[in-house]
């Protein structure tokens, strides 16, 4: 029986120095523990699609590269097509067993902000445009890991919602789309789960550094929500340690920062900081710990990763979308000829880039199972992942085709590669590259049946979706791709997964699209309107809609009955397999209220369910809708109040198809102050020409205009603005170091290896010129220590001497009487 921490024992025997340290990293993935009291140090790692433990070896990057072999599941985008509630729970269960594994005490994961744009880099992290389902799926993801005495920390509270400005961006975003879309999930996961930790966001929300935003971290998350767990920093996203401590963010990672240190030391003893304050935080430290480190759990001594593969590959199935099928030309013959084109056959991309990026325990590519079923096929690589405008590969095919061509169908495998979509940057287009859309070009002259799997972490346009028979989309499938993918297309498994993310046809039909990832503040004018809630309400045209995809059977609905009472609605209708195969459906449930005061969008998501019929079966669904869901955000009595009157129920397979509908009437409140906002998309047809200043007037919000940088810069200023002198040469040399790395690795002969480190370079470059000094210090775990940041901003200012003085006066921390003892630490 392990023996839980006396907490309150504890903080009393902690010095203050102790207390200090005990919140702050100590190592990348760790915080300071205490040899004197005994207290271990924490293990975090990421999250959130498997574990990503680092070795101690590290690397130049700080151990991007360098991590023990785990197992890859799917992207979180993946995982949420599945729509799988209980898949999930198993998934986060799994994942779990190997933090146990590798004596992980949190998991850097669920990530569950919203796809508020469909360029931004880390969607492929994401789970979904709606609120409701990212947190319900999240909840599941979370009781999963959780029941392991292991700990989820939620991230990124809240609205990083772009990349390319984390670091430096304030989220402008009114109230009622803060309440109903951003969030939304977090409010979820804690009504549905025992959520141990929150990580914060590096970005301002509303003006304010997430890391000491009072409205969200004590208002929202303490007042409002009762969490009484840890809130943690993203890596290097404190501001102001002593801030961020008097609105109860507790541990600051990765630390390594002996002037946060002294900062609160100094700020306890000169009496600007309350000790209670920093005692309330220990006190959730420590229950942290008694919650993941003392505990009697379940002892995973043995490797567990084949049998994890097993479930990587079933969530991997489920979660692939078919999105076309035309006269049937899927599931293919093992028995005919193919011809299979694209790199991404040989060198599929199979997990995103950046903080996710794991090492796989094993890996099965497209090739390596079609190869292992004994496929017949001639293959072509036909186009370059790095160098994407290189069409040599493009123009061997055509030679090779011009003699012969006597297959039965065409296989096409492409996507967007880790150098066009990353954390840590925005894509700059939907559009696949180039060579691309010109190989599918080519390859309609030969008259054969094509079928395209799209690699890809989020939506893409496919202006050729007319041109081919089949799309598969796997997006970034983990280890087990290979024969997730083969299984689906050989029909071994019939697809089941549908769209979380609209497909929309063009970028220029996404709200204020021109405005995203190009502004340090990002107003959020489209408010509520995100995703579908946009273009079905404005009856925008799209490829595929969300809650979208095809199974090889078909589904049919029928006897719809609802009924009510005080507390919920309750629906019950049949769905009948009436094709050829077993399979699942994923229903889904919106609600319509047509006559309302308030800002709403045409249909909303309140309840899904994925149901398994058999051929011919016929399987009553029952589904249930909390009244309490229904309510909306009124922004100006500012409450959450369930309108009075009709609301259409409206069952279908996807938002643009429904198939069944009813109506309840409700007896709520009736409105008499709020129709402000009504109509707000009616009344501005044009919705991108809605300046800044305007969408501020009507939503209640302060205007700033955009800031400018110029000398003398602050710890705040974007390294991208250091346009002369010093600051110029710094700029270039950080931008360097990451390039360098990406240079050097091309060479790098192992193709997994290369294009890890290849990818940890481009990260590196891409981020540091929109990071700010006092990031880049806070962030680099003491290789950048505070007064080296301090000494290059004053000679980036042009005042050398005094920087080089800063620089040479490396800050110690402070020594006292007692506990001077801890764990690791160099300073
Ligand atoms: C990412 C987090 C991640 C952390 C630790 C940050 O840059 O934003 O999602 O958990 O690094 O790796």
């Amino acid at each position: 029986m392990v023996k839980k921490l006396n907490v309150q024992e504890m903080i009393s025997k902690m010095s203050l120095k102790e207390k200090a340290m005990f919140l702050t990293g100590s190592s990348p993935m760790h915080n300071y523990g205490s040899k004197r009291l005994n207290i271990k140090e924490l293990s975090l790692n990421d999250g959130p699609n498997g574990l990503r433990r680092n070795t101690d070896e590290g690397d130049s990057l700080g151990g991007i590269s360098q991590t023990y072999k785990s197992t890859v599941f799917p992207c979180s985008a993946l995982l949420a097509s599945t729509w799988n509630k209980d898949l999930l729970n198993r998934v986060g269960d799994a994942i779990a067993k190997e933090c146990l594994y590798y004596d992980t005490n949190v998991l850097l994961g669920p990530a569950v902000n919203i796809k508020r744009n469909p360029l931004c880099g880390r969607n492929f992290e994401y789970y979904s445009e709606d609120p409701y389902l990212a947190g319900t799926m999240a909840s599941s993801f979370i009781n999963g890991v959780e029941k392991n005495h292991v700990a989820c920390c939620v991230k990124h509270f809240a609205c990083n919602n772009n990349e390319k400005f984390r670091f430096i961006g304030d989220s402008k975003v009114d109230e009622k789309a803060l309440r109903e879309i951003y969030l939304k999930p977090y409010e979820i996961i804690l009504k549905n789960t025992n959520i141990s930790s929150f990580m914060t966001a590096y970005n301002r929300l509303n003006d304010e550094y997430c890391s000491q935003n009072s409205n969200l971290l004590i208002d929202f998350l303490r007042k409002e929500n009762g969490f009484n767990g840890v809130l943690m920093t993203d890596w290097g996203g404190i501001v102001d340690r002593i801030k961020s401590l008097e609105n109860t963010l507790d541990l600051e990672m990765p630390g390594e920062t002996p002037h946060n240190i002294n900062y609160i030391i100094d700020s306890v003893k000169n009496k600007t900081l309350d000790e209670k304050v920093l005692n309330a935080s220990v006190e959730r430290m420590l229950n942290l710990y008694n919650k993941t480190v003392y505990e009697d759990k379940e002892k995973v001594e043995k490797t567990i990763f084949e049998e994890n593969y097993k479930l990587a590959l079933e969530a991997t199935e489920e979660g692939i979308v078919l999105l076309k099928n035309k006269n049937n030309v899927l599931p293919l013959k093992e028995d005919k000829k193919f011809l299979i084109v694209g790199d991404m056959f040989e060198n599929i991309r199979f997990q995103g880039s950046g903080s996710s990026l794991l090492n796989p325990y094993i890996f099965v590519s497209p090739k390596d199972y079609f190869d292992k079923q004994k496929i017949k096929y001639d293959y072509f690589k036909a186009y370059d992942q790095i160098e994407e405008n290189d069409e040599t590969y493009l123009n061997e095919l055509k030679v090779s085709l011009a003699k012969k061509h006597d297959y039965d169908a065409i296989l096409v495998f492409a996507g967007q590669s880790d150098f066009i979509e990353s954390e840590g940057f925005d894509r700059e287009t939907i559009d696949l590259p180039n060579v691309q859309l010109k190989l599918i070009a080519e390859l309609k002259k030969y008259n054969l049946p094509i079928v395209f799997v799209l690699a890809s972490g989020s939506a893409v346009s496919l202006p050729f979706k007319e041109e081919v028979d089949g799309i598969i989309d796997v997006f970034l499938s983990g280890e087990t791709v290979g024969e997730a993918i083969y299984n689906i297309l050989f029909g071994k498994v019939n697809p089941s997964g549908k769209l979380t993310e609209t497909f929309i046809e063009k970028y220029k039909d996404v709200p204020f699209f021109d405005e995203f990832s190009k502004n340090i503040i990002a107003y959020y004018k489209e408010s509520i309107f995100v995703g579908y809630r946009y273009y079905d309400t404005k009856n925008i045209k799209v490829s595929y809609p969300f809650g979208y995809g095809l199974s090889y059977t078909n589904f049919e609905y029928s006897n719809l009955k609802v009924t009510q009472n005080d507390k919920e609605i309750e629906l019950n209708f049949d769905i009948k397999n009436t094709g050829n195969f077993d399979g699942k459906e994923i229903v889904q449930v919106y609600i319509s209220k047509p006559e309302s005061r308030l800002l709403r969008a045409k249909k909303e998501l309140k309840a899904f369910a994925k149901v398994e019929i058999k051929k011919g079966e016929n399987k009553n669904i029952s589904l249930k809708i909390k009244i309490e869901d229904l309510k909306v955000f009124d922004p100006i009595s500012r409450k959450w109040v369930l309108e009075n009157g009709t609301y259409e129920i409206l069952v279908g397979k996807n938002v643009s198809e429904i198939i069944l509908k009813d109506k309840v009437v409700l007896k709520g409140i009736i409105l008499e102050n709020s129709e402000v906002l009504q109509g707000y998309l009616e009344n501005y047809q044009d919705l991108n020409s809605l300046t800044d200043e305007k969408y501020c007037e009507l939503f209640n919000l302060k205007y700033i205009p955009q800031p400018t940088f110029k000398r003398p810069f602050t710890m705040e200023s974007p390294i991208y603005s250091f346009d002369k002198g010093f600051g110029k040469i710094f700029k270039k040399a950080t931008i360097k170091v990451g390039l360098r790395i990406y240079q050097r690795a091309k060479k790098i002969k192992d193709p997994i290896k290369r294009s890890r480190v290849m990818k940890s370079g481009l990260f590196v470059s891409k981020l540091t010129p929109v990071n700010t000094l006092r990031s880049l210090s806070f962030s680099s775990s003491g290789a950048l220590p505070y007064n080296i940041a301090q000494g290059i901003l004053d000679m980036t200012n042009g005042h050398t001497f005094k920087g080089l003085k800063k620089i040479m006066k490396r800050e110690k921390i402070r020594k006292e009487k007692s506990g001077e003892i801890y764990e690791n630490c160099k300073y």
